[in-house]
């Protein structure tokens, strides 16, 4: 950073003292981090953004600083000057930048007094998150929020700096605007001049960056803040920053190949190599292997079909199972130990998941020891064996049912039997997804991406067999962007609506203004969104979005620092023309 201007307050940054500095006059600005008091002599670590300085107060030297120094308290704010002086031997700290150095207090003054923190500011201690959030303004003073506020700061800098070389032009779209189907529940915002008439927050500016493709913009991207408004559900915010990006003539490489080294640059910012290409794998082949969509390649572990090992089985579950079109898989789990309380524990937790049962085995050097070994054959095991590449002492799980249940049971399980923490980085494009999954509660198509996703397939056939031309990028098991080519056809878009039971007048209504753009000539166009939020979390190695954001939300949408949300007042609801029915025997909420 550059050095600040001087003014009464500092000349210098704390945390840029440095030896060549020795013998000036030098003056700083900051909070108490630490006070000791030791031998006569008092020491105080000033804090500013940049760093640590000692400040040293010495009775013989500057009586009255000293004795004023004697009452300071950490996280009071004070102006010091002095002259930067060398730290005897013994004193220097060499885990600190400035750890050479100390400033010598001739005078200071206290700018402002703290009152105690709720928590200590100057370690890393575990403070719950409520209270975080409630004062995360002294939060933000730690280090470690400090230095993830900073990345962020990066990793967006550096966005821009790559997509601004590439041609992209950075386009603000509106926050008050209309519905945007991403398939979650809209916030609303009632409209007091057109009352009855509702903005919706947008869930992401899809729509919008669709327009500026019809308008001939060609590359677009914006680091915008979307809002979807979920149940409660882990490390999700109701509001979150997108990098959404839309080119035109582009084909699923032409956004992929811009992506790579886009994704290759944050990294870098967050000091992790990356080579490219970025590995592509289909979506049914993560399913396969991983049994996941987000599949964290680094647990190794991969799912196996089997059903070659078992086609003419005596073992009914198995035969029967493959017999009916469904498939027989597993997986080997090489470390662990694997007592039999834990194996039913296993098979309890893959029935709550859908499956009739786990089959488990442990490989003997005769074979295997397993409840159902009795119903195998040798060959039927010695081929299994193979295919899992299994050897003696290992546990071996096998789920024999219908594809999609096999996949999930053993994704997860796949997840619970790894051991330790897996090392360095995966990142992995998903590409060639099914075009809709089937809600068994809504008994209805739901679009895997969104209904702007460009199908491919006999669109004249089952849509259950239709393939998208979207895809995703996965970083370490976490989906961290996602996109698609677009339907730059109208009727082509009407095609995916009626598959989603919107029919034409349904879509008129709720996207006409889309499909009229369609109408004017729209080029073939495609994008891109990543989860910035998510990116940073990742790079900084925090487990949680919340650590990537300077004022989150706890995961039930409460802001504990504002009291957001909260009721306002009668008035403001009239204006509004809005009536609030209040929940029986629930809290205020207008
Ligand atoms: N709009 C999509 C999303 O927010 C991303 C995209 O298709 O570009 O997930």
């Amino acid at each position: 950073m550059k050095p600040p201007r001087a003014n009464r307050y500092r000349d210098c940054w704390a945390g840029q003292l440095r030896a060549d500095a020795v013998g000036q006059t030098r003056r700083v600005s900051g909070w108490v981090h630490r006070r000791r008091d030791h031998g006569g002599l008092i020491f105080i670590d000033l804090r500013d953004r940049t760093g640590l300085i000692q400040l040293v107060f010495r009775p013989d030297e500057s009586p009255e600083a000293h004795e004023q120094a004697g009452r300071l308290r950490a996280e009071d704010v004070l102006t010091a000057a002095g002259p930067i002086e060398s730290r005897d031997e013994a004193n220097v700290n060499p885990n600190l930048p400035t750890g050479e150095v100390e400033l010598n207090v001739a005078s200071f003054e206290l700018l402002a007094d703290a009152d105690t923190p709720p928590f200590p500011i100057d370690e890393d201690t575990e403070v719950g998150d409520e209270l975080r959030l409630r004062y995360r303004y002294l939060d933000l003073r730690r280090e470690r929020m400090r230095r993830n506020i900073e990345l962020r700061h990066e990793v967006v800098q550096t966005i821009r700096g790559h997509l601004n070389e590439e041609g992209f032009l950075e386009i603000e779209t509106p926050i008050l605007t209309r519905s945007t189907p991403e398939g979650a529940r809209d916030y609303l915002v009632p409209s007091r001049l057109q009352r009855g008439s509702w903005y919706a927050l947008p869930q992401s500016p899809q729509l919008f960056k669709q327009l500026l493709m019809v308008s001939g913009f060609e590359r677009y991207y914006q680091i915008p803040r979307c809002f979807r408004d979920e149940d409660f559900r882990a490390d999700r915010q109701p509001e979150f920053t997108q990098l959404d990006m839309e080119l035109s003539f582009v084909e699923e490489d032409d956004v992929i190949e811009v992506c790579d080294p886009l994704i290759r640059s944050v990294l870098a910012a967050g000091g992790i190599e990356l080579e490219l290409p970025i590995e592509r794998i289909s979506y049914d082949d993560a399913m396969l292997r991983y049994g996941t969509d987000r599949p964290d390649r680094r647990l190794g572990m991969e799912i196996q079909d089997l059903g070659e090992a078992f086609a003419g089985s005596e073992f009914k579950v198995f035969s029967g199972a493959l017999a009916g079109g469904g498939v027989v898989r597993g997986l080997r789990a090489r470390e662990g130990e694997f007592p039999r309380s834990r194996m039913d524990a296993l098979t309890e937790r893959a029935q709550a998941l859908g499956a009739k049962g786990l089959v488990w085995a442990v490989v003997e050097a005769e074979g295997w020891r397993s409840p159902i070994a009795k119903f195998l054959g040798a060959e039927e095991i010695a081929r299994a064996n193979e295919l899992l590449d299994a050897r003696e002492g290992d546990a071996l799980f096998v789920v024999a049912d219908e594809p999609v249940v096999a996949a999930k049971v053993l994704g997860e399980l796949r997840l619970e039997l790894a051991e330790g923490e897996p090392e360095g980085h995966d990142l992995v494009w998903v590409t060639d997804f099914p075009m809709f999954g089937w809600s068994e509660d809504e008994q209805r198509f739901d679009a895997l991406h969104h209904p702007f996703t460009a199908p491919l397939g006999d669109l004249d056939g089952d849509p259950a067999e239709w393939r998208s031309r979207g895809y995703d990028v996965v970083m370490d098991g976490w989906e961290i962007g996602g996109g698609s080519i677009r339907n730059h056809r109208a009727d082509i878009q009407q095609k995916v609506f009626d598959a989603l039971g919107i029919g034409p007048e349904e879509a008129g209504e709720r996207f006409g203004f889309l499909l009229d753009a369609l109408r004017y000539g729209a080029p073939p166009h495609g994008g891109v969104a990543f989860g910035l939020d998510r990116i940073v979390a990742l790079l900084a190695g925090e487990g949680s979005i919340r650590d990537a954001i300077a004022f989150p939300k706890t995961g039930t949408g409460v802001d504990p620092l504002t009291g957001a949300p909260a009721p306002v007042d009668e008035r403001q609801l009239r204006e509004l023309g809005v009536k609030v029915e209040r929940p029986p025997g629930g809290s205020p909420s207008g």
